[in-house]
C-alpha cells in the first residue's frame, strides 16, 4: 500500500510579534528587519511583523520587514475600522501578498469582564471586522482570542461567521496556556470538521504549563494547517509554542507523523543564535534542539556509547539543525573513553598505563572543580608524560 503524502503544515511565525511583545524582547525596527530575513532564510511560510496601531515602531516594522523581505508579511489589528486601515496602511508595497490579522476575544470571560459585550455583539463586529479587511487584501486570518476556553457551539458560530464574511484562516489560541492535548485537539478537531475545506484551522499555543508544542501537535493532529510559534518559545508570560521544537517533532516523528514544514532546519540553530544576540536574551542549556547542553554528553556511561555509535544516545543529528557538532563535555561523570578521544584531538597519545595515570589525576580535579578546561587537560597529561617512569616505580 502507498503511504499517504504527507500534508502541509504552514509555519506562522510571531517572534516579531508577541515575541517582540514579551518582557525583555524588544527590537527595533533595524533589529526587526535584521531577524526577519533570516526568517525568510529559515523558510516560515508567514511571518507576523507587528501590530501597527500600537506604536509608530510596530507600524515601520511591518512596511520595512513587508517591502524588505521576501515572505508572506501579517499584521495585527483588533476587530476595529482604525485598527484595521492602520494595518492595510503598513502592509501597503509588501513585495508578497500580506495577510490582515484580526482578532477578538470569544470566552464568557473575556466577554464578560475585558469587552462588556454579548456574544451577539461580537460576532457581529468579528465579520464586519473581516469584511472590512478583504477590502485591503485577499488573505485574512481571524483570531478567536482566548478560543480554547470558548464554548465550541460559539466557537463554531464564529467560525463560519467569519469565514462567511471572507476569512481564509482561523485561528483558535489557547491564549492562556491552559489547555491540554487531548482536550484542545478534540476542541480543534470540532472546529476543523465543522469548516471542512473552507478554511484553514491555525493554532497559536502558550506554554504557562510548559504544553505548547504538545497542545500545538495535537492540534495538528486533529487537523490544524498552521501552526503559530517563535523562536526559542519567546512571547507573553511562560512564551508561546517553540518553532524549533514543534519543527523536529514533526520531522525526527515523520514515522508517526504524515505531516511536512517548509523550514529548512539546518538554519535553526542560526535563527536561534542570531535572536539571542539580538535581545540578549538567551535560553536555558537543557533547552531542546537550540540549547548549548542539547547535544552534550558528560556522563561515562554516555560518552562511552556515543563514541562508539552516535545513535546510542542522539536522535537528532546536531548538522541536521545548524548545530557545529555534538560536544563531549569532560567533567567528574566522564570515563577513560572521553578522556582519551580528547587528548588524542589535542595530540597526545597515551598507553594504557598513561591513561590510567592522566585519568587518576582528572579525577581528582574534576571532583572539586565544575568542569575542566582542554589546558588543564594538557598540563595533567604533560605531568605524567614527563615524570612518567620515575613517578610509577615511586
Ligand atoms: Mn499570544
Amino acid at each position: 500500500m502507498a503511504t499517504p503524502t504527507p500534508s502541509k503544515v504552514h509555519i506562522f511565525d510571531t517572534t516579531l510579534r508577541d515575541g517582540e511583545q514579551s518582557p525583555g524582547c524588544s527590537m527595533t525596527v533595524a533589529e526587526k528587519v535584521r531577524l526577519a530575513h533570516k526568517l525568510s532564510d529559515l523558510g516560515v511560510d508567514i511571518m507576523e511583523a507587528g501590530f501597527p496601531i500600537a506604536s509608530a515602531g510596530d507600524f515601520e516594522a511591518v512596511q520595512k520587514v513587508g517591502r524588505e523581505v521576501a515572505v508572506k508579511v501579517a499584521a495585527l489589528a483588533r476587530c476595529t475600522a482604525l485598527d484595521v486601515e492602520r494595518a492595510a496602511k503598513a502592509l501597503e508595497g509588501s513585495k508578497v501578498a500580506p495577510r490582515i490579522h484580526v482578532f477578538l476575544a470569544t470566552s464568557d470571560v473575556h466577554l464578560k469582564y475585558k469587552l462588556k459585550k454579548t456574544r451577539a455583539q461580537v460576532l457581529e463586529e468579528a465579520a464586519k471586522a473581516v469584511t472590512l479587511a478583504r477590502r485591503y487584501v485577499e488573505d485574512v486570518e481571524f483570531s478567536a482570542e482566548d478560543g480554547g476556553r470558548t464554548p465550541v457551539e460559539y466557537l463554531i458560530e464564529v467560525a463560519r461567521a467569519v469565514v462567511g464574511a471572507g476569512a481564509g484562516t482561523v485561528n483558535i489560541p489557547d491564549t492562556v496556556g491552559y489547555g491540554i492535548p487531548e482536550e484542545y485537539g478534540a476542541l480543534i478537531g470540532q472546529v476543523a470538521r465543522a469548516l471542512g475545506s473552507s478554511a484553514v484551522v491555525s493554532v497559536h499555543c502558550h506554554n504557562d504549563l510548559g504544553l505548547a508544542v504538545a497542545n500545538s501537535l495535537a492540534a495538528v493532529q486533529n487537523g490544524a494547517r498552521q501552526i503559530e510559534c517563535t523562536v526559542n518559545g519567546i512571547g507573553e508570560r511562560a512564551g508561546n509554542c517553540s518553532l524549533e521544537e514543534i519543527v523536529m517533532v514533526l520531522k525526527t516523528r515523520a514515522d508517526k507523523l504524515p505531516f511536512v514544514t517548509g523550514i529548512r532546519t539546518e538554519e535553526l540553530f542560526p535563527a536561534s543564535q542570531l535572536l539571542t544576540e539580538i535581545i540578549g536574551v538567551g535560553v536555558q542549556p537543557n533547552k531542546a534542539i537550540v540549547g548549548r547542553n542539547a547535544f552534550a554528553h558528560e556522563a561515562g556511561i554516555h560518552q562511552d556509547g556515543f563514541l562508539k555509535e552516535r545513535t546510542t544516545y542522539e536522535i537528532i543529528e546536531p548538522h541536521s539543525v545548524g548545530v557545529p557538532e555534538s560536544r563531549l563535555v569532560l567533567g567528574k561523570h566522564s570515563g577513560r573513553h572521553a578522556l582519551n578521544s580528547r587528548c588524542t584531538e589535542l595530540g597526545l597519545h597515551l598507553d594504557k598505563d598513561q591513561l590510567d595515570q592522566v585519568y587518576a589525576r582528572f579525577s581528582a580535579f574534576t571532583d572539586t572543580k565544575k568542569g575542566i578546561l582542554d589546558e588543564e587537560i594538557l598540563k595533567l597529561a604533560n605531568e605524567v608524560l614527563a615524570g612518567g617512569a620515575s613517578r610509577k616505580t615511586a
